[in-house]
């Protein structure tokens, strides 16, 4: 070997080493998954860059990864033909991470190893994950369309660092070896690992396979002899693309292990929703729901979107054209026979067929989550929990399915006298009282203040349920949503409120009585306070508070005011 160098990990990758060998433990024969995975990815990057190139297949256009054991050095090798790495990738993909949200995880870690290999799991443990088991990794790898000699070798114990050097690699693509730690000799086993791999990567794309000795020739039962069958490498998974096979012939558990191979998650989804279309508009979409929000859902560089296909070649990582910023949570497959093969970014943003795709996917989504909404209440809780300050975002951002979400939204409420947002429009509607034909609403800081708003006596008094809204994006979503269930929204501390088709014709007579009587004293109030307000008015919204401020009914809130003032308006 030439040119070799010694180079020290990222201190990130460092701290991921220590982590995850520590609190993944009990869950270590995920490395066989993430090398699979990132396998299978190399293959995806080889057929797309072939595209254009058709040589880059170097007569080896079998894609696949092979298995394989050495009993007496203790070791398990992982060999694929895919795009492979130069030096610079090497030292760029296995010596740093240059993933987004890095610092965000980094500074979400507590030390409590159980709630961090949660996060590292979200994180994606990938490449790494070799060290879980393996004292030593041996990674030999020769890019696509280079010459032989221009081969590397990269080799870590998985403490401080790794080195690089230059080797001659006849075959393209990657082998990574692990030397087995002293106690994770069951790796070895070649049944063990065969079951470990079905269980994991049998949707990967291309066959994984393992070699099956030869079996010599013999005789049978009245001595006729039976021919030897040469060893051969056998796949020992299905190999298609899971979304291309039909519904009915994939299982959960294969749908959950995809999942994860494409969203580098490392929890069960909480739902998915798989659909061919063919006629006017001819694609596949596998989409699902996490179970859990990513710990940087907020970063806004945060990547997003599908991964893409188009005629079941891989073409990139998440495609944020088709899914809307408030569905930015859903992970999935599109593979679409309507784009071009050779489509990129720029083609993808000004195609009629990328927005029919996302105003498709969209509609799937929405379609998803009011079924889970309707068939799985406590399931629909879970996921309002994680992503319902998201959904919010909704009504502001998607005109055309604005009634679709607001079926979709959830709020606490004075129904419930707790912080848990359950609330539908449609149970609010159902529980309005006789001759109320407005849905009202309060917004505040913290659910407390709402709880506690002083403009919430009159509506105690007369038992007119109140939706207490109280997450920041809520003054956002509401100036965004006048109405629901084709009632109008009103806050109870806007304007003049009127109650008036609620009160009785006693109360009704009360009322022209006191503005008389009232009258001289609301305008001495009014000469008292001078310009510092616009209207002093009798109100019968209060019983405990003698007096309140509210605002003009098409004026900003309090709330909205303090948001503004917050982020410099
Ligand atoms: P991820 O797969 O999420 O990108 P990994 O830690 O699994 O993260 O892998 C890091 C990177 O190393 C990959 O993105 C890829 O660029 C490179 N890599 C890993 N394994 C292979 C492989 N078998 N062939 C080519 N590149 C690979
Ligand atoms: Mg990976």
């Amino acid at each position: 070997a030439v040119h070799a160098e010694t180079h020290g990990f990222q201190t990130e990758v460092k701290q991921l080493l220590q982590l995850m060998i520590h609190s993944l433990y009990s869950n270590k024969e995920i490395f066989l998954r993430e090398l699979v995975s990132n396998a299978a990815d190399a293959a995806d990057k080889l057929r797309f860059k072939a595209l254009e190139n058709n040589a880059l297949y170097e007569d080896d256009g079998e894609l696949r990864v092979r298995v394989s054991f050495d009993q007496d050095a203790k070791t398990i090798t992982l060999s694929d033909n895919g795009i492979g790495m130069t030096r610079d990738e090497v030292i760029e993909h296995l010596g740093t991470i240059a993933k987004s949200g890095t610092k965000e995880f980094f500074g979400q870690l507590s030390g409590d190893s159980a709630k961090d290999s949660q996060l590292i799991g979200q994180f994606g443990v990938g490449f790494y994950s070799a060290f879980i088991v393996a004292d030593k990794v041996t990674v030999e790898t020769r890019a696509a369309g280079v010459e032989a000699e221009q081969g590397v070798r990269w080799e870590s114990a998985g403490e401080g660092d790794y080195t690089v050097a230059d080797i001659t690699k006849q075959t393209r693509g990657t082998d990574i070896t692990l030397h087995l730690r002293e106690d994770e000799h069951e790796f070895l086993d070649s049944w063990k690992v065969r079951s470990i791999i079905t269980k994991y990567s049998d949707h990967i794309s291309i066959p994984v396979q393992m070699w099956k000795d030869e079996r010599p020739e013999s005789e049978g039962p009245d001595g006729e002899k039976i021919a030897a069958v040469p060893g051969e490498w056998e796949s020992i998974n299905k190999a298609t693309a899971l979304w291309t096979r039909g519904k009915n012939e994939i299982s959960k558990e294969e749908y959950n292990e995809f999942y994860k191979h494409i969203s580098h998650d490392f929890a069960d989804p909480l739902t998915w929703a798989h659909n061919k279309v063919e006629g006017k508009q001819d694609y596949t979409s596998l989409l699902y729901i996490p179970s859990k929000a990513p710990f940087d859902l907020w970063n806004r560089e945060r990547q997003h979107g599908l991964k893409l296909y188009v005629q079941r070649v891989f073409i990139m990582d998440d495609a944020d054209e088709f899914m809307p910023g408030y569905l930015r949570f859903v992970k999935g497959v599109l593979d679409s026979n309507d784009l071009p093969l050779n489509v990129s970014r720029e083609i993808l943003q000004d195609t009629k067929t990328t927005a029919n795709l996302r105003s498709a996917c969209t509609k799937r989504v929405l379609t998803m989550l009011e079924r889970m909404a309707k068939n799985d209440a406590e399931k629909y809780q879970t996921f309002w929990a994680e992503f319902g300050q998201v959904l919010k975002e909704g009504p502001a951002e998607d005109f055309a399915n604005k009634e679709q979400i607001a079926k979709l939204l959830r709020f606490a409420s004075t129904h419930n006298d707790n912080a848990e947002q359950n609330v539908s429009f449609a149970d609010y509607v159902e529980r309005m009282k006789e001759g109320q034909d407005k849905i009202y609403y309060v917004t505040a800081d913290s659910y407390a203040a709402a709880a506690n708003s002083p403009h919430l006596e009159i509506f105690k008094r007369k038992g007119i349920e109140v939706l207490l809204m109280h997450d920041r994006v809520d003054e956002w979503l509401i100036s965004h949503l006048p109405e629901a269930e084709g009632k109008s929204l009103v806050s109870i501390t806007k304007g003049d409120l009127d109650l008036g088709d609620l009160d009785d014709e006693e109360t009704k007579k009360q009322k022209e009585q006191d503005e008389t009587e009232y009258a001289s004293f609301v305008s001495r109030v009014k000469e008292t306070l001078g310009d510092k307000v616009k209207d002093v008015r009798l109100t019968y919204r209060l019983t405990d508070t003698p007096s309140c401020i509210v605002v003009d009914e098409h004026d900003m809130s309090t709330q909205m005011q303090k948001l503004m003032k917050a982020v410099g308006q």
